[in-house]
């Protein structure tokens, strides 16, 4: 087999396998490339090679960064991945096209609020504490489904869940637990899987990928 050029290349590959040996279609694998941290040069090269989903963990790092190069891109899709405050709630729904880290009720509110100002219906995933790690974000499993219907309620669109594995242990029950929730809860998405798992998450149904250091190098 020949070298992947690059490492983008090298990770759509391996998304492509895995989806292959699962019996997915490769397409039905959102790779979002994390690029917390990077600066923009360090993210031009993945959008002259064609990437245009990308992920950032802070709306302030992400206003700073993005709004000069989707100027270039306009297509770029922004996704959030980190916690967000409620205050930030308005600013996430200028700047992001997804948010993966619903999480609380009092987040509903707010994002249900900025949702209706700014007549902008932004896709959401419930991040669900999978690993019931209490210093972890997330919606305990026992509640997503109270979250859900307020999430409804509020107006909110939730396209799936989105989870953080406990970190040192292997990473597949957790994701099999995820997708058993999704599908108990009629939800199709599910956001998980990083640089040390997105293999094992997209042969276990993933359909978001949140892939960092394996795409830009370690970050310091
Ligand atoms: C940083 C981050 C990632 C990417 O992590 P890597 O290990 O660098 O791939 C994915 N998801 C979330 C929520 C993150 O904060």
């Amino acid at each position: 087999m020949d070298q992947p050029a690059s490492p983008l290349e090298a990770v759509r590959a391996r998304i492509a396998q895995s989806a292959r040996i699962a019996g997915r279609e490769p397409e039905a694998v959102e790779l979002v490339a994390i690029s917390k941290t990077h600066d923009a040069a360090a993210i031009e090269p993945l959008l002259e090679a064609g990437q245009r989903v990308f992920g950032e963990n802070r709306v302030q790092e992400a206003q700073a960064k993005w709004p000069d190069l989707r100027g270039t891109y306009p297509d770029v899709k922004l996704h959030l991945v980190g916690q967000l405050q409620s205050n930030k709630a308005d600013d996430a729904v200028a700047l992001f096209d997804c948010i993966h880290s619903l999480d609380r009720p009092s987040l509903v509110t707010a994002l249900g609020k900025a949702m209706e100002k700014a007549g902008r219906q932004v896709p959401c995933f419930i991040q669900v504490d999978i690993g019931e790690e209490e210093q972890k974000g997330g919606c305990p499993i026992a509640e997503v489904p109270a979250l859900l219907a307020s999430a409804h309620g509020a107006g909110i669109p939730v396209v799936g869940l989105m989870c953080v594995p406990p970190a040192g242990i292997e990473a597949a029950p957790f994701f099999a637990l995820l997708a058993k929730i999704a599908a108990d809860n009629g939800l199709e998405q599910l956001s998980m899987g990083m640089s040390e798992d997105f293999e094992t998450a997209v042969l276990l149904g993933a359909t978001h990928v949140r892939v960092g250091s394996a795409l830009f190098g370690s970050r310091t």
